[in-house]
């Protein structure tokens, strides 16, 4: 079977993991394959390089890499070349990057410099953690560069003149530096309006068999993704079923600042408020049994409510698992 996925960083990357687990353990279903579409809208140039922070979750995770307390970055990290850095004053500071982790960012500075583009680069990094060994292909969701930029209220110039002008700051600015603590007024997809699908995205939505959307942040992972132009349309117009799983558990992202997202753009922070970001693509949808039953807005949405919490590989490997099963019953269920 193939399966296509649209993803961000720590709540995809988990996910992920989950399915790859469950199809892994599930004999009927072993041998299928996971298309990965990633955000790179949290990309972001750091001294000189180009650091992917999505795609290098996503790939970290499902190598086997990832620092399982952070949920991002390498395992048995070290911090030397950041401390040198600071100690010549470099900025930024508030970005981490441990020395493990800034090889694959000069390796993929150094390719990219090269003329590889970076769906090319994202799968010679991603073959190295035996990512295609497992049936998992890892594509940016863009070779061209798209950041996401945050809209916030800038500081009063004066007494005199106190209307505040409004300043852009990139969203990991925004996101690490700031903990999305200033009112974001809104979000600007830098680059989007020359950007194109990567190779073999819209192919990969319009080929999968089932497509999932894991419980990753709806607007700046999710969000950002869907305006990649032609994404939408091939997920409206994809024969297979779509499923999504509610990134918030009683309302409530289960860590980051979803909710400082969703405000920002005029959203309420519950799971029906989320489905209704994906309402014209959405067939299925898992929400937490915590969380009130999605009703009204799209009749055809099939809603199921389960734990949704993935507190540990087996649980997820439960929640990815039903995920599929959902996916499935809603494949053999002819168009009405
Ligand atoms: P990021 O790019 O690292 O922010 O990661 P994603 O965009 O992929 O995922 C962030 C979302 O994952 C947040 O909105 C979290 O609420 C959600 N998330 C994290 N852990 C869990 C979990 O255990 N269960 C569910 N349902 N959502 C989770
Ligand atoms: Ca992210």
């Amino acid at each position: 079977m193939r399966i296509t996925a649209l993803t961000g960083g720590v709540g995809g990357a988990r996910f992920l993991r989950g399915l790859r687990a469950h199809l892994d353990r599930t004999p009927t279903l072993s041998d299928s394959t996971i298309t990965v579409i990633g955000n790179t809208g949290d990309d972001i140039n750091l001294f000189g390089l180009r650091v992917c922070p999505d795609l290098d979750t996503v790939m970290y995770t499902l190598g086997g890499a990832i620092d399982e307390e952070q949920g991002w970055g390498r395992a048995d990290e070290t911090h030397a070349v950041q401390g040198e850095l600071a100690a010549y004053g470099a900025q930024p500071q508030w970005f981490g990057l441990g020395d493990r982790d800034f090889g694959t960012h000069i390796a993929r500075s150094q390719w990219l410099g090269q003329g590889l583009s970076l769906s090319e680069v994202t799968a010679r990094l991603c073959a190295r953690w035996g990512l295609p060994d497992r049936g998992v292909r890892l594509l940016p969701m863009s070779d061209s560069p798209v950041e996401t930029h945050v809209i916030i209220d800038g500081e009063s110039p004066s007494p005199q003149s106190p209307q505040s002008p409004q300043r852009a700051v990139h969203f990991q600015e925004w996101w690490v530096r700031m903990h999305a603590a200033v009112p974001a007024q809104k979000f600007v997809a830098v680059g989007m309006d020359r950007a194109a699908a990567a190779p073999g995205v819209l192919d990969a939505i319009r080929e999968a068999d089932i497509i999932i959307v894991p419980p990753s942040n709806p607007v700046v992972s999710i969000g950002i993704i869907l305006g990649v132009p032609g994404v939408r349309d091939a997920l409206r117009g994809s024969a297979a079923p779509v499923v999504g799983v509610s990134p918030l558990i009683s309302g409530a992202p289960v860590r980051g600042h979803a909710d400082a997202c969703l405000s920002a753009i005029g959203v309420e922070s519950t799971t029906q408020a989320v489905a209704g970001l994906y309402a014209d693509f959405l067939d299925g949808w898992l929400i937490d049994n915590a969380d009130t039953p999605v009703v009204g807005f799209a009749p055809r949405l099939e809603v199921q409510a389960r734990l949704l919490w993935m507190h540990d590989l087996e649980t997820t490997a439960d929640i990815a698992g039903a995920a599929v099963d959902l996916a499935l019953k809603l494949r053999r269920t002819p168009p009405v």
